[in-house]
């Protein structure tokens, strides 16, 4: 595998696989690598030439009260991990190179990144987007994988390519998942072991009004009460931020079901955030 630091020779490494007619498939990562992420770069691995995993922790995309500083890295065990899946490429800039001084072009999706998480987290998806369409310019995929447990994030993205004619496709890969539900993410190694019992309501949360759903319930506001009655009966959950139906497209919320509807969570436990959803199509 080879490793790159500095944009400009990504940049060139990528031109000269184009040049030589190779598709690059590319998987943006922060690191701390799990088998959500592995599955990504399996994925990327079937369906292209070259294989380019980005680690980049992105400081645009993290509030100043956030845990950008003691975010997990572990660059030694993701570079073991990616050579073993078989990765080509690994990119990992540091921030410098990625927001010199004077840097001060930024990208905002306007509607869906004031919602959901966006409530929470202002600012976030104009860092996530700047970030990707950066690593979008520089790698230069033919198709990029995403994962649908950043939901919101990957509905951004598509927008953003599409408003902005560029020339990727997006592939939106399953959730993976612990044997208990939790949602694979890096930042479950916060969560104490008291927590990460607790953790797997999310799942409980979510399996359960899906199958209400199901079984014939014609209100997602009953649903979304549901949603909350279970997430509040776990001590360990100190916050809800949301919890209930949406709209796939738009991410409102939803007074009736349509053919696809998001189910989607986003609580704390202790001081760790955590988000997952599933689909619900009829
Ligand atoms: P992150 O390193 O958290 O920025 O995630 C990098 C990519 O991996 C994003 O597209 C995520 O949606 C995706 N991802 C994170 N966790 C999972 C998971 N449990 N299953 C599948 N994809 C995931």
């Amino acid at each position: 595998m080879e490793n790159i630091r500095i944009p400009r020779i990504m940049k060139e490494t990528s031109k000269r696989h184009l040049h030589n007619g190779k598709t690059i498939g590319f998987v943006p990562t922060m690191g701390a690598l799990h088998e959500g992420h592995l599955s990504l770069v399996k994925r990327a691995k079937s369906e292209n030439d070259i294989v380019v995993v980005s680690i980049f922790v992105n400081p645009a995309q993290f509030g100043p009260k956030e845990d950008f500083d003691r975010y997990p890295r572990d660059m030694e065990g993701d570079m073991e991990k990616l050579k073993r899946e078989g990765a080509d490429i690994l990119f990992m800039p540091d921030a410098r190179a990625m927001y010199p001084d004077g840097f001060s072009s930024y990208i905002t999706v306007k509607d869906l990144s004031d919602k959901l998480c966006g409530v929470f987290r202002p600012g976030h998806f104009t860092g996530v987007a700047t970030v990707v369409c950066k690593l979008f310019n520089i790698v230069k995929p033919v198709a990029a994988y995403f994962g649908q447990k950043d939901f919101q994030q990957a509905a951004i993205i598509k927008r953003m390519v599409e408003d902005l004619n560029m020339d990727v496709d997006l592939i939106i890969c399953p959730t993976f998942r612990e044997p208990d539900g939790l949602a694979m993410s890096s930042r479950n190694v916060y969560l104490s072991h008291e927590e990460r019992r607790a953790a797997a309501v999310i799942y409980k949360t979510l399996l359960s009004a899906s199958q209400m759903i199901k079984s014939g319930e014609s209100n997602p506001v009953d649903v979304r009460k549901q949603m909350h009655d279970t997430l509040e009966a776990e001590p360990l959950i100190s916050e809800i931020q949301y919890a209930g139906v949406y709209d796939t497209n738009t991410l409102d919320e939803l007074n009736e079901f349509k053919k696809q509807n998001l189910l989607a969570v986003a609580v704390k436990i202790g001081s760790t955030r955590l988000i997952d959803n599933m689909i619900v199509e009829f």
